[in-house]
């Protein structure tokens, strides 16, 4: 993806309106949230959340996007991302990454959550469990004063401290107006390295993290990018704004986790 290289610091009432689209882009995972589970298929997911989306005024950022057919990517195992939903239906044990875009009042809200279909391997969720907390570290470096490398060094520090391949092809991005604006935000990279981050800056920020070898390929669809040894490989997106002392996260994982919860408890 070519991003340009100007960063667009955004205003606060621009920050206002990119936090809709992403607070919608959690309501429309939660929604997906509910929906998983062995035997439905990666398209009525996906219909679910094009329904959800345009039924709140926004249009699904995604489809169409660089000729993108559908609303959602959906990752299933050993692909890592930009999966294209299909009619294969999920099963238990797998794990699936729904990464979703809006378009909403001109801007783009972009997160993603891997789902575990049923229970899956204690192996399989402890990888879900540290992509999670790469996340987390990541956004703690996510501050006026530090650099990219900042981020992407906590993400990689952390994920190859488990054992875990940290993937490189693939980065997270500053977000508004495009879906895709620069900088550039690598889930790896070295302390104190890097454009500095700025007090407004919107990243999306998405540690792409594999239970084996970093390495990866694209799939024959000339969309899906998978392991290269086949194991599987989680991730998880928020977007926020560089602010002084912490990040302001704009996107929420409250709805999907909601949803989750209720689904173990019964
Ligand atoms: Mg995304
Ligand atoms: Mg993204």
């Amino acid at each position: 993806m070519s991003l340009g290289r100007r960063v667009r610091i955004k205003t606060d009432e621009e920050v206002e309106l990119i936090r809709l689209s992403s607070l919608l882009v959690g309501r429309t995972l939660a929604q997906v949230a509910a929906r998983v589970q062995p035997g439905v298929t990666t398209l009525a997911l996906d219909a679910v959340a094009e329904e959800f989306i345009r039924d709140h005024g926004a249009e699904p950022g995604f489809k169409g996007y660089g000729g993108f057919p559908n609303s959602l990517c959906t990752s299933v195992n050993e692909a890592v991302v930009h999966g294209i939903p299909n009619d294969t239906p999920l099963q238990e044990g797998d794990i699936v990454s729904v990464d979703c875009g809006v378009l909403m009042n001109g801007f783009y809200g972009d997160s993603a959550y891997t789902f575990a279909v049923g229970d899956v391997s204690e192996e399989v969720q402890r990888l879900l469990d540290t992509t999670k907390v790469c996340l987390d570290l990541a956004i703690e470096q996510a501050v006026v004063g530090k650099r990219i490398g900042d981020i992407g060094h906590a993400c990689q520090q952390h994920a190859e401290g488990q054992g875990y391949g940290v993937v490189r092809e693939l980065v997270g991005h500053g977000l508004g107006r495009d879906l895709h604006e620069a900088p550039e935000v690598p889930n790896y990279g070295r302390r104190g390295n890097g454009p500095k981050l700025m007090d407004g800056m919107v990243l999306a920020i998405e540690p792409m993290i594999n239970l084996g070898g970093r390495e990866v390929g694209q799939a024959e669809d000339g969309w899906t990018i998978v392991t290269r040894d086949g194991k599987v490989s989680a991730h998880f997106e928020h977007d926020v704004v560089v602010r002084q002392g912490k990040a302001d996260v704009l996107s929420s994982f409250k709805d999907i986790e909601e949803v989750l919860n209720s689904k173990n408890t019964n």
